[in-house]
């Protein structure tokens, strides 16, 4: 019987399942036995970015003809890779086994490498301004498909540059809050001492609120960062933006994100996106400030210059980015009460902004 992936299992729940298959016939093998060959697999994998078994030298045949024939290595094929010119991002359009498209990015800053994972194909959030929400939610990603991107990455990086990628991002296609408990299990992951052994502070998962989701992560082990995708302190303009916003409003959100700073101390990022004459004037701006200082959580607010995805109109007003003038005027109001930053995307000329390279694949896709 063949147990799929490879990357699809946490420590624990790989060292169960091989356990389970081999006291079957074998009831002498003690606990250490498997602590140290799911070690030495997670070493292959993981730290030296193995993906061949046959290379895993210090595993007896037997072992290594048993994982074959229990388990696939890889779930994603990286289908193309685009470099941007400026040399500050590379994108990569995977292909899973049912002929799905996701993407990542990898983001090169001086001081840090960092990867921002998908985790759905498609998005059912359908915010306005993003390729990944146009044709809805397709499935969530498997375990093996969030690890893969990251893993394959990191490969890909390791070999051309020797760097190891220190950060991740959820937030790329999807909303990782409604691929709960396989976001969970990569954290688990990615964090495992064992595995990729990524600091939790230096990983952040952005949502659009998912207001319950919120409240579990807070209880959760990994105290990792959280960003909250508003773009409008008016509930109005917000569900207009964020369709899927209707469903919770602005201050059940705020106070979810109270009781995730509270447990987590996390300074949380709100992150801002800046449409010409929708969300960058200065009413927008004084009311993102008025609301954000009732609520008790330290903030960080990313202003996004909004990137086009093609002709789309909100309320018969082209979505356009913003002029420098509204940017920096925004910015330096926002700024008197909160640390603030411009976010310009990475990687334009490579379409970075979210769902993109996807949405130019399945416009061009003969089925
Ligand atoms: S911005 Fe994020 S939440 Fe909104 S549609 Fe795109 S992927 Fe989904």
């Amino acid at each position: 019987m063949r147990f799929y992936y490879l990357k699809g299992y946490t420590y624990n729940e790989l060292k169960n399942l091989i356990k389970n298959i081999l006291t079957k016939d074998n009831s002498n093998l003690n606990e250490n036995f498997f602590d140290y060959r799911v070690d030495q697999v997670f070493n292959w994998i993981y730290k030296k970015y193995e993906e061949n078994i046959d290379n895993f030298s210090n595993l007896s045949k037997n072992f290594r003809e048993f994982l074959k024939n229990s388990f696939k290595m890889n779930s994603l094929e990286i289908y193309d890779i685009k470099f941007s010119k400026y040399n500050d991002s590379i994108k990569f359009l995977f292909k899973t086994e049912d002929n799905e498209y996701i993407e990542s990015v990898l983001m090169k800053h001086p001081d840090r490498y960092t990867v921002c994972l998908s985790t759905q194909v498609g998005c059912n959030v359908r915010c306005v301004f993003c390729a990944s929400g146009i044709n809805g939610v397709k499935r969530n990603l498997e375990l093996s498909e969030i690890i893969d991107q990251f893993f394959l990455i990191q490969k890909f990086i390791y070999l051309k540059e020797n760097k190891r990628v220190s950060n991740i991002v959820y937030m790329g296609m999807g909303e990782p809050l409604f691929n709960y408990e396989n976001l969970i299990k990569s954290l688990e992951i990615f964090t495992h001492d064992k595995a990729f052994n990524i600091s939790n502070r230096n990983i952040t998962v952005s949502t659009s609120g998912v207001v319950d989701k919120i409240y579990s992560l807070a209880d959760e082990k990994f105290k990792v960062k959280l960003a909250i995708s508003l773009h409008s302190p008016f509930e109005h303009k917000r569900q207009k933006l964020i369709p899927l916003a209707k469903k919770y409003t602005i201050q059940q959100i705020l106070k979810a994100v109270e009781y995730y700073f509270l447990k987590t101390k996390k300074r949380i990022t709100i992150e801002y996106i800046l449409l010409k004459g929708i969300t960058d004037t200065p009413e927008d701006a004084k009311e993102l400030v008025n609301l954000l200082k009732n609520y008790n959580f330290k903030v960080f607010i990313n202003l996004i210059p909004y990137n086009s995805i093609g002709e789309v109109y909100l309320d018969s007003i082209l979505l356009e980015q913003s002029d420098m003038e509204s940017i920096n005027r925004f910015y330096e109001y926002v700024k008197k009460y909160f640390e603030v930053n411009v976010r310009w995307s990475l990687g334009r000329d490579i379409n970075a902004a979210c769902g993109q390279l996807r949405r130019n694949i399945l416009n061009t896709r003969v089925n």
